[in-house]
């Protein structure tokens, strides 16, 4: 790739910006009220803003292997903090994504030096559905069973944030948890009952 190629397009993209609004670049200067944080996969292909079809100044984004939230993960929790607490943003969206990387490495048995405590946490998530996802046969159905559940896990670990049960109780804070089809383009949301699982660990994970 021709990094030149990225000036280039930059410049177009000011053009066209500019073309929409002249003052486009002042308006975004004065500040940031998103609506919605979005935590996805680093993924070339899943990107986040492009595919819900958003714009600068409408999404606050954080992205790492395989979309977790994990309590010891100072970034992700800095992010859901700032985000929640301070931007207070309404919705937060867990999005994984079929033919997922990370996903799949933890589904095998291999040594990935510093990315095996990381992947850890994806194992921890088919320990906790086993069951379930030792009964599914087809390899394919159960890596996409396990990208969906590990969404699942991921909205549970933002529920666990104080950040998250406090905007919940204040202001009615929504935790959401989608996959991207890859395959397909399609982004499919898997409905978790976010109300049920924050009743469920209420009585272990009660902060505020
Ligand atoms: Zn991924």
């Amino acid at each position: 790739m021709n990094l030149k190629k990225v000036f280039k397009n930059n410049e177009a993209w000011i053009k066209k910006q500019l073309a929409t609004s002249e003052s486009y670049f002042e308006d975004l200067g004065k500040g940031q009220t998103p609506e919605l944080l979005y935590i996805g996969c680093s993924d070339s292909r899943v990107t986040a803003e492009d595919l819900m079809g958003l714009g600068p100044g409408e999404a606050f984004v954080h992205r790492n292997i395989a979309n977790m939230v994990s309590g010891i993960d100072l970034n992700a929790m800095s992010v859901v903090e700032y985000a929640v607490s301070h931007l207070k943003v309404n919705h937060v969206v867990v999005c994984g994504h079929y033919g997922c990387g990370g996903v799949k490495a933890a589904m095998q048995s291999a040594d990935l030096g510093v990315l095996n405590g990381w992947l850890r946490n994806i194992r921890d998530v088919y320990r906790i559905h086993k069951l379930e996802l030792n009964a599914i046969t087809d390899q394919e159905k159960k890596y996409e069973r396990l990208v969906e559940l590990n969404v699942k896990e991921q909205c549970v670990n933002l529920i666990k944030t104080a950040a998250v049960q406090k905007a919940y109780r204040d202001r009615d804070l929504q935790v959401h948890g989608w996959v991207f089809d890859i395959h397909t383009g399609k982004l499919i949301d898997l409905k978790i009952d976010f109300e049920k699982y924050l009743h469920d660990i209420m009585e272990i994970y009660h902060l505020d």
